[in-house]
């Protein structure tokens, strides 16, 4: 494998800004789609970030993701806002749908946002920040139209997506708690980066083909492929069910029955945004949310309190990477500049904007 290189984020925003500028897409949309990775990258979840691109663009040249594409509102009835994605790129499809919910909300007091058909709209918490600095409450449920990648809870093959949920809420002059996860033991982007620097996926997160426990990372990626697991057994099982039934079903973008059909990685969304002002509690919400955090956090007398509340492990890293650099492993950066090729920019002028040259 080749070795590791870190990049600046500014550097690495340019490179992913020129990347979908060779390839057709509008400036908002190049700033929409690197902010977004180099988000994703910045937090930690290098799964949802730059590592993304190669199969981006391998979806765009199938013709199966479209570029510059802007959300059609198919239902408004004021209360609830349903979007269609036609499939557009994820990241500013779910930008612009998330900013009508937004705006509902701060005018209604909440909004229900339904979301289908979009493409890959990747790190959900980013949708949950989105709305947490504009002060708002909010909710995520999502399902995946992909290779099936997780095994209902006591099953032995992949029927279901690794369907993630993320919760936002604001705080008076704090940062949000952002919960933000899978409902499978890990997401297949970290089996992705696990395979591709050729290290082992940690116990009880796999099965292979044939429904046995391997730690094997290839059991995702290569036939006869195997399975992810569900976390936390039934309860993460009921919840991926859930976000199959919100996202998919409820919002007409579809469940996931079937083997893989069409290269694309489609994503339905259920969203739940809420003003705490129209709530009406206010001024106790904020105490309440702080009270209940120094408590959570109070330690045994005597010991260290490792407590992390939701959000602040990725806050860490952003820190971290904002002053050593986003590291990205060299398979990886192979594959984006290979992508890059694809859509008429050459490697070197991808170096160049990252800074490597
Ligand atoms: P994860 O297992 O790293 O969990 C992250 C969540 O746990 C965050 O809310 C984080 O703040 C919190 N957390 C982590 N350590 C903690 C600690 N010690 N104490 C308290 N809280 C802690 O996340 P994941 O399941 O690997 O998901 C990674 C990303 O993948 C997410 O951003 C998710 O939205 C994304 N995802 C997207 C799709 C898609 O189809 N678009 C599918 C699956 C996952």
């Amino acid at each position: 494998m080749a070795d590791e290189i870190r990049i600046s984020e500014d550097r690495l925003r340019a490179a992913v800004r020129m990347l979908f500028a060779s390839a057709g897409s509008n400036e908002r949309e190049q700033r929409l789609v690197a902010d977004h990775l180099v988000e994703a990258n910045l937090r930690g979840h290098d799964s949802h970030g730059v590592g993304m691109i190669p199969a981006y663009i391998a979806n765009f040249a199938a013709g199966e993701m479209k570029l510059n594409a802007t959300p059609t509102v198919a239902v408004d009835t004021g209360a609830l806002i349903v979007c269609d994605g036609g499939m557009g790129l994820g990241q500013s499809i779910a930008h612009d749908s998330v900013a009508l919910a937004v705006e509902r909300a701060r005018d209604k007091g909440s909004c229900i946002l339904s979301l289908r058909n979009s493409h890959h709209i990747g790190r959900i918490g980013h949708w949950s920040e989105q709305c947490a600095a504009a002060g708002l409450v909010s909710l995520h449920f999502v399902n995946v139209i992909s290779d099936p990648a997780v095994a209902p809870f006591g099953g032995r093959a992949a029927r279901i997506g690794t369907n993630p949920v993320s919760i936002g809420v604001p705080r008076r002059g704090q940062e949000p708690v952002i919960v933000d996860f899978a409902t499978s033991k890990l997401a297949v982007g970290k089996v992705r980066v696990a395979y591709n620097k050729g290290a082992p996926v940690p116990d009880g997160v796999l099965l292979d083909a044939a429904g046995e426990p391997t730690n094997d990372p290839a059991a995702l990626f290569e036939e006869p492929r195997g399975t992810l697991l569900p976390f936390g057994d039934h309860k993460g099982w009921g919840l991926a069910l859930a976000c199959e039934l919100l996202a998919g079903a409820l919002s007409g973008g579809g469940t996931q029955h079937h083997p893989k059909r069409r290269q694309a990685i489609v994503n339905n969304m259920f969203s739940v945004v809420v003003s705490p002002d129209a709530v009406g509690t206010t001024e106790t919400f904020f105490p309440q949310i702080d009270a209940f955090i120094a408590w959570a956090r109070t330690p045994l007398p005597g010991r260290d309190a490792p407590v992390l509340i939701a959000g602040e492990p990725e806050r860490r890293v952003r820190a971290e990477r904002i002053r050593d650099g986003v590291p990205v492993d060299g398979t990886t950066w192979d594959q984006i500049g290979a992508a890059a090729e694809t859509v008429g920019l050459a490697r070197a002028t991808l170096q160049q904007a990252a800074g490597l040259a």
